[in-house]
């Protein structure tokens, strides 16, 4: 998705069979296909994940648009599903609500294109299916997720927090490094690699609070990252500038006079380093200059102008 057409075209010459027109889409769409067919259709067993697993039948659910799920389980003889265990649900009643939310918050459709319940292998008299059926049950730090207090994460991977989020909508999926992007990348992530390896994700949000009004399943993101950020806080895990900085911070803060006069001082020394309206480079601020430049501070604080503008 993140690729040009052009970009497509290079990868297709050199890694897979020749299209013939590499400025085509269709050429390459037809060849990818022409190809990848042949492998499905020969491959002995097909891994699918499940988007619910629902306890009262055995019966797991598959959610895809593009019928890549269907594909993979169907020609094989064995089918081996891989689902978290968060994806169990009680019964169909429950998983035909959640595939409403899912299908409405994701892309506004009524029901996703492509939704199948597998329920086991192929039985006499079946047009198709696999002979064996196997579903393996993932922890992979959920249940640590439970005792960290973030039972609330049980997400439906719907996508509603991520087109409404302003930091991924300007950075994109890849800047996440981790497999989740966006408001639940950002919480889900320090659950699985650590939070010492990934504490920049909870801080890189504005917490407007929009991801926790677009989720269909009403999950506290904001307050989730906050709680992030207070555990990397008391773990030490911040780096030294940035506590030391924040405790200078505290401490004007609450002295209100001397925040004001901290103020005044600071603004025309900030100056000093504006060249056109921009700061390229200032002590102290070097982890943001590094990457991009700082707007110049107005020449007279939001207090002050409140003030102007009352009297
Ligand atoms: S956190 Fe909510 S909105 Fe975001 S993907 Fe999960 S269910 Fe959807």
């Amino acid at each position: 998705m993140h690729k040009t057409r052009e970009q497509v075209g290079e990868l297709f010459r050199r890694l897979h069979a020749d299209p013939g027109a590499l400025d085509s889409v269709e050429a390459m769409v037809g060849s990818a296909r022409r190809q990848l067919r042949q492998k499905f259709m020969c491959a002995d067993v097909g891994i699918s994940g499940a988007n619910f697993l629902i306890a009262d039948t055995g019966a797991v659910c598959t959610v895809t648009n593009e019928g890549n799920a269907e594909l993979t389980t169907t020609p094989p003889r064995v089918h081996i599903v891989t689902a978290g265990i968060e994806k169990l649900v009680p019964s169909l009643a429950h998983a035909m609500t959640l595939l409403r939310l899912l299908g409405r918050s994701a892309t506004g459709a009524e029901l996703t294109q492509y939704t199948t319940f597998h329920c086991g292998p192929r039985r006499p008299g079946d047009a198709d299916g696999s002979k064996a059926f196997h579903i393996v049950l993932v922890d992979n730090g959920r249940t640590r997720t439970l005792a960290d207090g973030l039972a609330e994460m049980l997400c439906l991977r719907c996508g509603a927090c991520l087109n409404c989020c302003v930091v991924y909508r300007q950075i994109g999926g890849d800047a996440y490094g981790g497999a989740y992007p966006g408001p639940m990348g950002a919480v889900l992530t320090p659950v699985l690699e650590g939070l010492a390896e990934s504490q920049d994700l909870p801080r890189a949000c504005t917490l407007n609070g929009q991801c926790q009004e677009v989720c269909p399943v009403k999950i506290p993101l904001p307050t989730l990252l906050r709680g992030w950020r207070d555990r990397a806080w008391r773990e030490g895990l911040e780096p030294a500038v940035s506590r030391a900085g924040l405790g200078a911070w505290r401490f004007f803060a609450l002295r209100p006079r001397l925040y004001r006069l901290a103020t005044r001082l600071a603004l025309p020394m900030m100056r000093l380093f504006a060249r056109q309206g921009w700061i390229a480079s200032m002590p102290l601020a070097g982890g943001w200059t590094r990457y991009r430049d700082f707007p110049a501070p107005a020449r007279r604080s939001f207090m002050d102008q409140i003030k102007r503008t009352r009297r």
